[in-house]
Parts: structure tokens; C-alpha cells; sequence
């Protein structure tokens, strides 16, 4: 049996290990700390690319609706495999605005998602209001997306861990910063020892450019801090999203708001400023959060990549290795479609999408 030895233990590094070994290989996870530690845990969970996306559709696009139109199998196959359920809520989202003037970007919105087959509904104030009364008074009209849902990524996550362990996949968490051994294409070295594969895949998330040097190609991902916060309630029933920030109720009574888009290096503190920021927000949007102070307030790295795109596939030079990064803000929505990517090229198998755009090739080479 061939096998794959993946570096980075957060949703994609998981998603791939979970599908690789559904296909039959053996599968190892290799963790500096622990799964689901960083970026995948602090997620707000949302798989909302229409309301993400404001341009006219491109790849990304195709990407991100091939991996929504996969997430209720792909939930129900975890589940299963796991033995353990966690929230996903078809709940749809309201896209709010407060001005008149941002009618027209709402209604080019709604014109390409028609055409691309996804139903919205433009809702003045009012509507918008019957659907979600805690909205303030302010919201001027909404775009209604009924497709879009969300999950509880924590739930997701370790969801993720168990189905793995329960198929057989190896998982080595506290290993040390992996690193690739100098010409041997099928060598991670770890604190706890050589790991081999016939396959290595690094979903190292935010930090990917330490690969380049090992590589010799580059690997423009960054790490983009994302601040959030959850209140004690109240609750909704649509993800609410609005130009300068989202909420999502989950449906153990926490309502999230997040969240901030800083550059602070690898620093996964949250800061006054940044939580103000989001609280004062929130008390604009949803005004019976004017007395609340949220209770629990974290932050995260969002693995973007120079030109925002993730970047999947296999190194052009090394085949044997193969990188799963970049997916910055859509990195849950992202990761069944990602692991079946992977998986696929692993195989050799035709891809159900295009997925030129996404290749590590389109980067130059160092
Ligand atoms: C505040 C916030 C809100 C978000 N909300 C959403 C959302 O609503 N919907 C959505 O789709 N996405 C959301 N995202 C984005 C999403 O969380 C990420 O895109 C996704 O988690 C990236 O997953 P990953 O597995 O690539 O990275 P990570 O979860 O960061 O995992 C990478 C792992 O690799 C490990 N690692 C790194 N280097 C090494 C090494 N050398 N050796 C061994 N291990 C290594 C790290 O320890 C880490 O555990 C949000 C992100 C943040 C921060």
C-alpha cells in the first residue's frame, strides 16, 4: 500500500489524511503541536462563499461551490466515521447594508448569482427585519442567500481527529517544526524521528513559506490575524454579514462576531483595539448587544497567499510532495473540496474542476 505522510494537523491537513485514507492508503499526520490547534480551531465555522465573494465568479468560485455542494455528504461521512456529531446549520445568511447607495453592488450580486443558478433574494429593511428582528433599525435592504450554512469548527475539528484515528490514519502530534531532509523527496525528519512517504503533503497553513527553502520554489503564504469575540446570546438565525464584519449563532447560545484582518506577524494575541472595533460593530448591527461585553475573545492566522487564491497541488519539480495552503478565509469551506483535489492528484485521477489557477507553479521559482 503506497503511503502519505502529511505535515500540518488542522482542517485541510485532516480533511486530506481522512480522504487519502478512505482510498486506501496509509496515512500518517505529522503536528508540531496539536490538531486543530491553530487556525482551524478559531474559526467562526462559516461555509459562505456568496456572501464572501462580491466579484463576478472566477475558479475560486467554482472551487468554493464544488466544496459546499460536497460538505452534506462529506459531514455525514465524518459524523459517521467518528461516531460523533457536531453543528452544521443550513441555516442561510442575510448580507445587510445600511446605505442606499450599496443597492447597486447587492443587486450586480444577485444578477451574477441568478446566473450562476444560486437563488437570492433582494429584502428592504423591513423584510430583512422579519426574518432577523435583533437587526437594527438602520439596515437599508439585505441580499438573502438561503444556500449558505455553517458548523461549529471546534466540533468539526475534533470530529476530524476521531475519524481519522478511527480509519487507521497515524497521528503524531508535538513533533517539532517537520522539516523536508535535504535530498530525499519522501523524508520528514520530526522530534520523533524520520517519517517516510511516498507521498508528502505540507498543509502547514500560515506558516507554508517556511517550505521554500527545502523546496526551492517559492511559497508566498502570510499570516493575516483574525480577532474574534462571542456574547452569551442573543441568538439568530441567519449569519448576518455586513461590509466590516459577521455573526453567527451557534446553537449552544454563543453568538460569534468577528473579526479583524491584521498583520501581526505570528502573534495569536487579541487586542483592545481589535475587540472595540468588533464590539462597536456589533452594538451598530444588532443593537440589543448595546449592554453585552463579549465573554470569550481569541484570534487566529489566516494562511493568504500573495495573489489570495490557495495553492494545491503537486510541486512541479518534486512530484512526490505536494502543497495544500493559502485558503485564508475559506479554509473550512475549503477542506473536502481540498482533500478530494489532493487525493485526485495523488491517484492521478482526473479533477471534477479546474485547478490550473491554484497550482504552486504560478509563483516564481527562488
Ligand atoms: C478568526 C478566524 C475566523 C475564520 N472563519 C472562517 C470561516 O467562517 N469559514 C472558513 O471557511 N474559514 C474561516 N477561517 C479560515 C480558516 O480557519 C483557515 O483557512 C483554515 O483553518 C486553514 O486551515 P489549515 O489546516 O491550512 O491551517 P491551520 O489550522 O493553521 O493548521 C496548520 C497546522 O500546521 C501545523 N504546522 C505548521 N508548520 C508545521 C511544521 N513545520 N511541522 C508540523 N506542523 C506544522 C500548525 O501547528 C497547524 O496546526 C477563519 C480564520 C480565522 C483566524
Amino acid at each position: 500500500m503506497a503511503s502519505v505522510s502529511i505535515v500540518g494537523g488542522g482542517v485541510i491537513g485532516l480533511s486530506i489524511a481522512y480522504e487519502c485514507r478512505k482510498r486506501g492508503f496509509e496515512v500518517t499526520v505529522i503536528e508540531s503541536g496539536v490538531c486543530g490547534g491553530q487556525a482551524s480551531g478559531a474559526a467562526a465555522g462559516m461555509l459562505a462563499p456568496y456572501s464572501e465573494i462580491t466579484e463576478d465568479p472566477d475558479d475560486f468560485f467554482k472551487l468554493c461551490q464544488r466544496s459546499l455542494n460536497l460538505y452534506p455528504d462529506w459531514v455525514e461521512h465524518i459524523m459517521q466515521s467518528s461516531n460523533e456529531s457536531f453543528e452544521f446549520s443550513n441555516c442561510g445568511s442575510l448580507y445587510a447594508i445600511f446605505h442606499e447607495a450599496d443597492l447597486l453592488s447587492l443587486e450586480a450580486k444577485k444578477r451574477w448569482q441568478s446566473e450562476y443558478g444560486i437563488q437570492s433574494y433582494l429584502l428592504s429593511g423591513d423584510e430583512a427585519r422579519e426574518k432577523e428582528p435583533l437587526l437594527s433599525d438602520d439596515v437599508y435592504a439585505a441580499l438573502w442567500c438561503p444556500a449558505e450554512s455553517h458548523i461549529y469548527a471546534p466540533g468539526y475539528v475534533k470530529a476530524l481527529i476521531q475519524a481519522c484515528r478511527n480509519a487507521g490514519v497515524s497521528i503524531i502530534e508535538h513533533a517539532g517544526e517537520a522539516e523536508l531532509v535535504d535530498g530525499e523527496p519522501h523524508l520528514v525528519s520530526t522530534d520523533k524521528g524520520l517519517i517516510k512517504g511516498d507521498f508528502i503533503v505540507l498543509a502547514t497553513g500560515a506558516w507554508s513559506q517556511n517550505w521554500e527553502k527545502g523546496l526551492n520554489c517559492s511559497l508566498p503564504v502570510f499570516p493575516i490575524r483574525g480577532q474574534i469575540c462571542a456574547y452569551d446570546g442573543p441568538s439568530l438565525s441567519h449569519i448576518v454579514f455586513t461590509s466590516q464584519g459577521y455573526f453567527v449563532g451557534k446553537e449552544n447560545g454563543t453568538l460569534i462576531a468577528g473579526a479583524s484582518e491584521d498583520i501581526a506577524g505570528f502573534n495569536t494575541s487579541v487586542t483592545e483595539h481589535g475587540i472595540n472595533r468588533l464590539e462597536s460593530w456589533s452594538k451598530k448591527v444588532l443593537p440589543d448587544l448595546r449592554e453585552e461585553r463579549p465573554f470569550h475573545k481569541w484570534a487566529g492566522l489566516r494562511p493568504a497567499s500573495q495573489d489570495g487564491f490557495p495553492i494545491i497541488g503537486k510541486v512541479i519539480e518534486k512530484p512526490s510532495i505536494l502543497i495544500a495552503s493559502g485558503h485564508y478565509r475559506n479554509g473550512i469551506l475549503l477542506s473536502p473540496v481540498t482533500a478530494e483535489i489532493i487525493a485526485n492528484e495523488i491517484e492521478e485521477m482526473p479533477q471534477e474542476i479546474p485547478i490550473e489557477s491554484f497550482r504552486p507553479e504560478r509563483f516564481q521559482f527562488v
